[in-house]
C-alpha cells in the first residue's frame, strides 16, 4: 500500500493487487509440486532408449537445437516453475558425474513422484515415503552391485569398451555411423588414459567441429586442429620434424607508437620508402631460420611481398592464428611465444612429428593436423557434418559416450541395460519390502513399481504393448532367475541384453538410483511455496 499525490495535488492510495503474492501449503503443496515434476518428466520420457524421439528446441534468438540428450532438453526449456527446475539440476549432475543416463535419471525420479502420489493420497505421511525410498534404494543399490561384473579393460576389455559406446550412441541422433563413433571415443580415451592408475583426463580430449562434409568423415587428431592453412598455395602440405616458431609480430617494417607524418612528394622519396621498407623482411626472415624454425605461425598477416619471400626462403608459414590457439599449440609443443624477431632462438621453438594440411570432405576447406607434439597426449576429435545443429547433437553424444568410457576405465564394472538391471532391482526391493514390518514398507513398495518405469517407457516408446511386455519379462525374470532379461527395443529377438550386449555401466545406474531418490525426498520434504515474485512488500 502506498500514498501519492495526482496533478492537481490530492491523495490517493494505491493497493497493491493481493493476488500476486504466491502461497501453497501443506499436502497442497506437495501435490502441486508433484503435478509440476510430471509435466516436466511426460515430455521427456517420450525420448528414452534406442526408439525414443529427438526435440526440436528454439531458444530467443531463433538458434534452433535437435537432441535426444535429457540433459540439454532441460537446458533449453527455460522453466520457470522452481520443481521443474530441480529437475533440471538432477539431470545436470548426473551429466556432470557419470555424463550419460541424463534422461533415465528424471524419467525414474518422475515415477518416484507419481508413486508418492499415490500414498499421499492413502494418508502416509511425506516423511515416511522417503523413509521408505532411502531403504529401498539401498537394496536396489546393492542388488546392482551383486548383478553387475567386471570387464579387464586392458585384455578383451577393448571390446566391451567399443560395445558399450556402441550401446550408448545407438540411441542417439548419429546412430547412422555409431560403429565408427564409439572407435573414435574408445581410441581417445584410451590414448589419453592412463590404465594403471585407472585414469583419464577428458580435459585432455577436445570436441572440434566444422560445417561441411558427412558425419562420417568425423576423425580422431593426435594432436591439435587450426583452422587455418599455409599462407601460400604453393608451400609444402606437410612438414615433417616440425620446429615451430610462434611470433606475435607482424612480418613487416616496424612503426613508430606515435602519431607520425612522412610527406613524400617525389619518385624518388617513394621508393627510397619502398626499399627500405623491403629491407626488413629478409633480415627477420633470415632471423627465424637462423633460429632453426622449419614452420612459422604467426598471430598477424603479412603482406604478399613477405609471404612470397616466405615460400622462396622454404619457410612455411600460417597467418592469422588466434591467441587462444596459438597458446594451445604452446602448451602442446613445448614453445614459446615470441613478441619480436631477435628474441627467436632454438630453445623457444615448439616441436611437433608432423604438421600436415588437409582438405576436408567435398567442400574446399582446409585445416591443419599438428600431431605428434612434444609436450601433450591431446588429442581431437573432428566432427563433420551437414549443419551446426546435427554436428552440436554429435558432439554431445560423442561427449557422453566418452564419458562412459571413461567410467569403464576407472570402474570396470558393468551391468546390463534395456530396463534389465531395473527389473532385477524392483524385484529385489518388493522382496525386501515383505520382511519389513513398519510403514516404510509402502515407500519400499512404491519404489519397486517405480523401478518398472525405466523398461515400460522403452517398450512404450519402442511400440510394443509395455504393461503386457513388462508383466512377461518380470515373470520370467522370477522363474529363470536371470537379471539380464529386458526390453528388446530393436525386435532383435531375445530379451537377453547379455546376448545383445546392451551394456550400461555400474556406477552410473548406481548414481541414477541415488540422485533420482535423493530429488525425490527433497522434493517431499516441501510443504510450503512462497513465490515472491512481482510481488511488493
Ligand atoms: P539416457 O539419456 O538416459 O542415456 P538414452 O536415450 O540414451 O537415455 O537411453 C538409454 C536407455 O536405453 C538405457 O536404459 C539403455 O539400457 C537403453 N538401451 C540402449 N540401447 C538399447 C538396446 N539396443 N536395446 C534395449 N535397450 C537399450
Amino acid at each position: 500500500m502506498s500514498l501519492t499525490f495526482d496533478e492537481f495535488g490530492r491523495p490517493f492510495i494505491v493497493i497493491r493487487e493481493q493476488g500476486k503474492k504466491k502461497r501453497v501449503k501443506g499436502l497442497d503443496a506437495v501435490k502441486a509440486n508433484l503435478l509440476a515434476a510430471r509435466t516436466v518428466v511426460n515430455m521427456l520420457r517420450t525420448s528414452l532408449g534406442p526408439r525414443g524421439m529427438d526435440k526440436m528446441l528454439t531458444d530467443p534468438d531463433g538458434e534452433v537445437t535437435v537432441t535426444n540428450d535429457g540433459a540439454t532438453i532441460l537446458e533449453k526449456m527455460q522453466m520457470e516453475n522452481q520443481i521443474a527446475r530441480l529437475l533440471v539440476e538432477l539431470s545436470r549432475s548426473q551429466d556432470d558425474e557419470i555424463g550419460d543416463g541424463t534422461t533415465g535419471v528424471v524419467v525414474l525420479a518422475g515415477a518416484l513422484l507419481e508413486q508418492a502420489g499415490t500414498l499421499l493420497d492413502k494418508g502416509i505421511h511425506p516423511i515416511r515415503i522417503a523413509d521408505g525410498y532411502d531403504r529401498a534404494c539401498e537394496v536396489a543399490v546393492e542388488r546392482l552391485e551383486q548383478i553387475s561384473e567386471s570387464i579387464d579393460v586392458k585384455g578383451e576389455g577393448r571390446d566391451v569398451l567399443l560395445r558399450t559406446a556402441y550401446s550408448t550412441l545407438s540411441s542417439k541422433i548419429v546412430n547412422r555411423d555409431h560403429k565408427k563413433m564409439a572407435e573414435i571415443a574408445v581410441e581417445a580415451v584410451l590414448s589419453v588414459a592412463d590404465l594403471d592408475r585407472k585414469d583419464v583426463n577428458l580435459d585432455l580430449i577436445k570436441l572440434d567441429g566444422e560445417i561441411g562434409g558427412r558425419l562420417e568423415d568425423t576423425t580422431l587428431v593426435h594432436g591439435i586442429v587450426l583452422k587455418k592453412e599455409f599462407s601460400h598455395p604453393q608451400m609444402p602440405k606437410a612438414v615433417h620434424d616440425a620446429k615451430i616458431a610462434l611470433l606475435t609480430c607482424p612480418f613487416e617494417a616496424p612503426k613508430p607508437k606515435t602519431k607520425y607524418h612522412i610527406d613524400i612528394d617525389s619518385k624518388e622519396k617513394y621508393d627510397r620508402l619502398a626499399k627500405a621498407e623491403q629491407e626488413f623482411f629478409p633480415e627477420m626472415i633470415k632471423l627465424v631460420k637462423d633460429s632453426g624454425a622449419n614452420l612459422v605461425l604467426c598471430q598477424w598477416g603479412f603482406e604478399d611481398e613477405a609471404n612470397h619471400l616466405l615460400y622462396k626462403n622454404e619457410l612455411p608459414a600460417v597467418r592469422w592464428v588466434g591467441g587462444v590457439e596459438l597458446e594451445l599449440i604452446a602448451l602442446a609443443t613445448h614453445a614459446h611465444i615470441v613478441p619480436r624477431f631477435q628474441e627467436l632462438s632454438e630453445e623457444k621453438l615448439g616441436r611437433a612429428g608432423l604438421v600436415r594440411e588437409v582438405s576436408l570432405g567435398t567442400t574446399k576447406d582446409r585445416v591443419l593436423y599438428i600431431e605428434q607434439c612434444a609436450n601433450s597426449r591431446a588429442v581431437t576429435i573432428f566432427v563433420r557434418g551437414g549443419n551446426k545443429m546435427l554436428i552440436e547433437e554429435a558432439k554431445r553424444s560423442l561427449h557422453d559416450a566418452l564419458c562412459i568410457v571413461r567410467n569403464l576405465v576407472r570402474d570396470g564394472r558393468i551391468v546390463y541395460g534395456g530396463g534389465s538391471a531395473e527389473i532385477a532391482c524392483s524385484i529385489a526391493v518388493a522382496d525386501q519390502a515383505e520382511k519389513v514390518a513398519s510403514i516404510d514398507q509402502y515407500g519400499m513398495r512404491a519404489f519397486a513399481d517405480a523401478l518398472e518405469a525405466i523398461p515400460t517407457t522403452l517398450a512404450e516408446n519402442s511400440g510394443f504393448s509395455a504393461i503386457e511386455m513388462m508383466a512377461d519379462i518380470r515373470a520370467e525374470q522370477v522363474k529363470t532367475g536371470n537379471p539380464h532379461l529386458g526390453v528388446d527395443c530393436l525386435s532383435r529377438g531375445t530379451w537377453d541384453m547379455k546376448t545383445q550386449s546392451v551394456f550400461e555401466t555400474l556406477i552410473g545406474k548406481q548414481q541414477q538410483l541415488r540422485l533420482a531418490t535423493q530429488v525425490v525426498k527433497m522434493i517431499l520434504k516441501i510443504d510450503d511455496v512462497i513465490d515472491a515474485r512481482d510481488a511488493e512488500d
